[in-house]
This record gives structure tokens, C-alpha cells and sequence, in this order.
């Protein structure tokens, strides 16, 4: 599969100890996600950023709304640190991040990057002077930022400047064109504001989050074709469930092949019992979709039709899709690459040995009215037929010794 070619962005460095996560440049397409924890607990915070963090997650978000969030931060840190987990910590700051990062240093400094949101961090005159602090301990403590803006929560009086000047033109834009300009406008002049005061622009993420497909996708082609900074992408609240999953998929996926985006997260809403992990799967399942990352093994497998006899290719592709990703942790330290591999499981001959062709690996399980035979393909050759009551055994042991091989 040919990845499509990435927009040329500045490359930021997200740091923690040894661990120097890229972004932008020739780094991979980074995944990040957010804890749903009240940051002052803790030990909660730290158990759910490593569940993140072993999922898949490349940093993880952190709420620093608090005084007592932000003298937290550092014991999450150290916490995660006891625990082996070196994944970068993102505070997400709002209204008084700059009172925050000025007045617990150890906070400042035990995060690897800030998020600042240029549309809450005052107001008037004040604006510049809170907006210039948190850029200090940026440089201060050399540290990554995102300057992310919302259209939740976008800078009101730019908006009320390009509304004044959108009514002085002689067509005027219609009301989406001036909020997509308002969101562009206050990532890239924010951006640009920091790097006057010094800070270095390879150091600066910029996103501009909405909540819909379009808007996102809109946004995104004009903020990338007017900066080289690197670019966070989501939708801003994708949703629950299959809406979720498809809208970020779709948003995602159309501005990845235009080769926008060097960050993603996938804000999903978690339904009740849902794991908070989940959002860093579909992030995944995005990127390996796209040719862009592997995460792990690919199992593919037939929908089934009226000429499957049983449910037992479905379970097959099932079992075999939760060994291959149970084992990746080790797997994937004890046999580098192993997460490329492709596995198919089919229902009938129809499609099953052409698709067991193009796998690393396929077994095509007798349809309805075929021989109780079913053929395996290993590297695109026919290598053995299986037959009998222990076909799905054998052919878990099969993949396992291809594996190992
Ligand atoms: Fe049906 Fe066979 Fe195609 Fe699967 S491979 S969908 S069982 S025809």
C-alpha cells in the first residue's frame, strides 16, 4: 500500500527523560489521547495515562483547570516514572495557565508540552501579557506547545474584528467562510506572537478543532496551506459510538490522504462501560487503514454470504484477531515487523484462496456444498489443506509458528 505524501511541516520534539517523540517533518503520523481522570487523583490519572499510553497513545492530555490540579501533575509524573511509563504528559490548560505554569514551577516542568487555547486565555489588555507567560515557561523549561484553537471557545473579539471587516467587503463572506477565517487568523497569529517573543517555531503545534466533517476538513486545507507549522487534527467531540468512529474516520482520513496532519486524536464519547482505551484503537485502526503506520496484524475476512455453513470463520477471524493483538506487546519487541503481517480467513473458495494469496497467511474454510477441506496459503503458495474437527487449532498453531519463523 502506497501512504500518500505528507505536507513539509517543522518537526517538534515532545520530550520526557530518554523518550523524544517527534512531530511534524518526517516523523510518523503521531497518536495522542486525553485522560478523563480529575487529575488531582492521582493514582487514577497515572493507572489510566499508561492504559493510554499502552494502547498506542504517543503523549498523553492531562486537565490542569486547578491549583491543586496543577500541584498534581508533578506526583502523576512520578507515579508513571515508578511505574516504567515514560509516555509525555500534555497539561491541557484554560483561563489560568499562565498563573498555573508561573506558580508551580514543578508542574511546568514535570509536563512535556502545553496546550494553550488562545481564545480563553484572557481577555483586553490582559490577553497578550497571559498569552506572553505561558510562552515564557515554555522557553523556560524548553518545552513543546500546541496553540489550539476551538470554535467552542474561539477569540470573540477577533471575531467581532473579521465580522466588522467581512461587512466592509463588497461580497461579503457568508458567516461559515468568516468563522473558518476567525480560526485560522487566531492559531496562526498566536503562533507567530510566540515566536516574536522568542520561542522556536519548530516547537509549535497548531490545530483548529470543529465538530464537523466538513468545517474540519475546510479549516484544515486553508490553515495548512498559509503556515509549515506542524498540525494536530480531530474533530473537537466526534461523537459516541459508530458516529464517532465514521465522522473521525471520514474527517481524518480525507485531509490524511491530502496529506495534512501530523498529530491525530480521536475525541470519541465513551459510551457507559466503554473503555476510555478505545479511542486510541480507532486512532490506530485510522493510520494502519490509511498505509500510513502498522500497529498490528491485519486479519481480513469475508462478510459471509448464503455459502458459508457456520459462524465458524467468524470465529476463526475473531480468535485469531485477538491472539495476533493480545501477543503484539512481546511480539512486537521479540519479532520486530511482525505487526506488517496479514492474515486472511474466508468463508468459501470463492474469494479465499485469491485473498489467502495476498496475505502473508489465508485459510479459506469449506462454503456450503464444497469438499470438507480447507486449503492454506502461506507467502502466496498453497501449502496445506486442513480437514476435520481441529482446522481453527491447527490453524492458530500454523500462524504461531509463522511468527516465531
Ligand atoms: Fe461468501 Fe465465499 Fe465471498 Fe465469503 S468468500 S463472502 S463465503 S462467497
Amino acid at each position: 500500500m502506497v501512504a500518500p505524501a505528507a505536507r513539509k511541516s517543522r518537526q517538534a520534539r515532545v520530550v520526557w527523560g530518554d523518550r523524544v517523540v517527534t512531530v511534524g517533518g518526517d516523523a510518523p503520523v503521531r497518536i495522542q489521547s486525553m485522560t478523563n481522570t480529575d487529575t488531582v487523583d492521582v493514582i487514577e490519572t497515572a493507572i489510566q495515562v499508561k492504559e493510554l499510553a499502552q494502547a498506542g497513545s504517543e503523549m498523553v492530555r492531562i486537565t490542569v483547570n486547578t491549583p491543586e490540579a496543577a500541584a498534581a501533575v508533578p506526583y502523576v509524573r512520578e507515579q508513571l516514572d515508578r511505574m516504567g511509563e515514560n509516555v509525555p504528559l500534555v497539561g491541557d490548560f484554560h483561563y489560568n495557565g499562565h498563573r498555573l505554569l508561573t506558580e508551580f514551577p514543578d508542574c511546568a516542568k514535570a509536563l512535556s508540552k502545553y496546550r494553550i487555547n488562545p481564545g480563553n486565555v484572557g481577555k483586553g489588555d490582559k490577553k497578550d501579557k497571559q498569552f506572553g507567560q505561558m510562552i515564557e515557561a515554555a522557553m523556560q523549561y524548553d518545552k513543546a506547545v500546541r496553540i489550539g484553537v476551538n470554535w467552542g471557545s474561539l477569540d470573540q473579539e477577533l471575531l467581532a474584528e473579521l465580522m466588522d471587516e467581512n461587512n466592509r467587503r463588497a461580497v461579503p463572506w457568508d458567516g461559515r467562510q468568516v468563522m473558518y477565517e476567525a480560526l485560522i487568523t487566531s492559531a496562526i497569529s498566536s503562533a507567530q506572537r510566540a515566536e516574536e517573543m522568542g520561542l522556536n517555531g519548530d516547537q509549535i503545534i497548531l490545530s483548529c478543532k470543529v465538530s464537523g466533517v466538513q468545517d474540519l476538513v475546510a479549516v484544515y486545507r486553508g490553515l495548512s496551506a498559509r503556515c509549515d507549522y506542524a498540525l494536530h487534527l480531530g474533530l473537537t467531540e466526534a461523537g459516541m459510538g459508530t458516529k464517532g468512529t465514521v465522522a473521525s474516520a471520514a474527517a481524518l482520513s480525507i485531509l490524511l490522504q491530502d496529506g495534512i496532519g501530523d498529530t491525530i486524536r480521536v475525541s470519541l464519547t465513551p459510551q457507559p462501560g466503554e473503555a476510555r482505551t478505545q479511542e486510541v484503537v480507532v486512532a490506530s485502526e485510522i493510520l494502519q487503514a490509511m498505509g500510513m503506520r502498522s500497529f498490528v496484524p491485519s486479519v481480513t475476512a469475508c462478510p459471509g454470504c448464503g455459502r458459508t455453513t457456520s459462524t465458524t470463520f467468524q470465529e476463526l477471524a475473531r480468535d485469531i484477531d485477538q491472539h495476533l493483538r493480545s501477543q503484539m506487546p512481546v511480539w512486537r519487541v521479540k519479532y520486530p515487523g511482525v505487526e506488517k503481517m496479514k492474515v486472511a480467513v474466508m468463508g468459501c473458495i470463492v474469494n479465499g484462496p485469491g485473498e489467502s494469496k495476498h496475505a502473508d497467511i489465508g485459510i479459506s474454510l469449506p462454503g456450503n456444498g464444497e469438499s470438507p477441506a480447507a486449503p492454506v496459503f502461506i507467502d502466496g503458495e498453497k501449502a496445506m489443506t486442513l480437514r476435520g474437527d481441529r482446522i481453527a487449532q491447527e490453524f492458530h498453531d500454523i500462524v504461531q509458528a509463522y511468527v516465531e519463523r
